[in-house]
């Protein structure tokens, strides 16, 4: 690691020294010399190396005042995020082009530096972090909050919650999942008595009713292993499936609950058990499964142990 007094940092700080930038811009080109600092305090220490003024973020060549509106920004992320229930986060941003392009720029004098994004993503993560005591994960956070710098605005992207499950189908009649109207394809039509579907109901919608209204949840998808006949019933130990619930708001459910709540909703039609929370990936698993079918073959042997069929 290069030594702040070291030639080769001094000589790209006088490169960087005509550039009028603020501590955090200045100090970020030095991001990977020394560790523990903030890219603001190395800013200091170049500046005070080359004897040069403090400018003011406001007036900084490269983020134009951005830098100075963390706090605002980690503020606008907690607020967006209040009303979901989660653990870990991972903050993004979608910074303008007039910086980044500014930023290649200088990026390119330097062999020390990181990118404003990473700074951003970083710094903002903390500030979450230390006000709301949720945790970041850069793997599987629970949401994903995209700061767009240039317009003050915050995009979430919500981890689906993923359930898994096994169901008997207790009565014959009922399709597997939701079946739209042929006519009208959904809408609501005459044919479908305005329900917009072929069928009253079906496996996927008694089970995911009360799960979508309990995770206040948005579209649901029903992923089970293999398909199977509306007039078939599914007995046994059940057939597999995913239940997939789009933008949750709740993620602590008690499962036990949540299985008596359907087994009560769907009685004498639909059962589910071994309910469990999923991974995405466990979908195409599940999916690539084939469902055993059991079938009842009477073999007799003949006197040679041949077999006859
Ligand atoms: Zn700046
Ligand atoms: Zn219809």
């Amino acid at each position: 690691m290069d030594e702040w007094d070291s030639d080769a940092v001094i000589s790209t700080a006088k490169k960087l020294s005509s550039y009028r930038l603020c501590d955090s811009c200045l100090g970020r080109q030095f991001a990977t010399v020394s560790h523990g600092m903030s890219n603001e305090e190395r800013g200091a220490i170049i500046r005070q190396l080359l004897g040069l003024e403090k400018v003011e973020v406001e007036e900084c060549w490269l983020c134009g005042g951005m830098m100075g509106e963390l706090g605002k920004f980690a503020e606008m992320v907690v607020e967006a995020m209040e009303k979901y229930e989660y653990e870990t986060f991972l903050v993004g941003s979608r910074v303008e082009k007039e910086i980044t392009a500014k930023e290649d720029e200088i990026l390119s004098l330097t062999e020390y530096g990181e990118s404003i994004k990473r700074e951003i993503n970083r710094e903002v993560g903390k500030l979450v972090s230390a006000s709301t005591g949720k945790e970041v994960d850069f793997i599987r956070p629970h949401i994903t909050a995209i700061i767009n710098t240039q317009y003050d605005d915050i995009e979430l992207d919500i981890r689906p919650l993923y359930i898994y499950g096994r169901y008997r189908k207790l009565i014959r009649g009922i399709p597997q999942t939701k079946w739209p109207c042929r006519k009208c394809n959904g809408i609501g039509c005459e044919y479908c008595h305005g329900t917009g579907k072929m069928y009253e109901e079906s496996v996927e919608e008694i089970i995911a009713k009360r799960a979508v209204e309990i995770a206040e949840g948005g579209e649901e998808y029903f992923h089970g292993a293999g398909r199977e006949d509306i007039d078939v019933l599914m007995l046994g130990n059940g057939r597999p499936f995913i239940l997939e619930i789009r933008e949750p708001r709740r993620r602590k459910i008690d499962l036990s609950d949540l299985q008596k709540e359907i087994n009560s909703f769907g009685k004498g039609k639909v059962e589910v058990s071994e309910l469990r929370f999923a991974e995405k990936k466990e979908i195409e698993k599940l999916k690539a499964m084939k469902a055993t079918k059991t079938y009842r073959v009477i073999i007799s042997f003949d006197e040679k142990g041949k077999i006859n069929e």
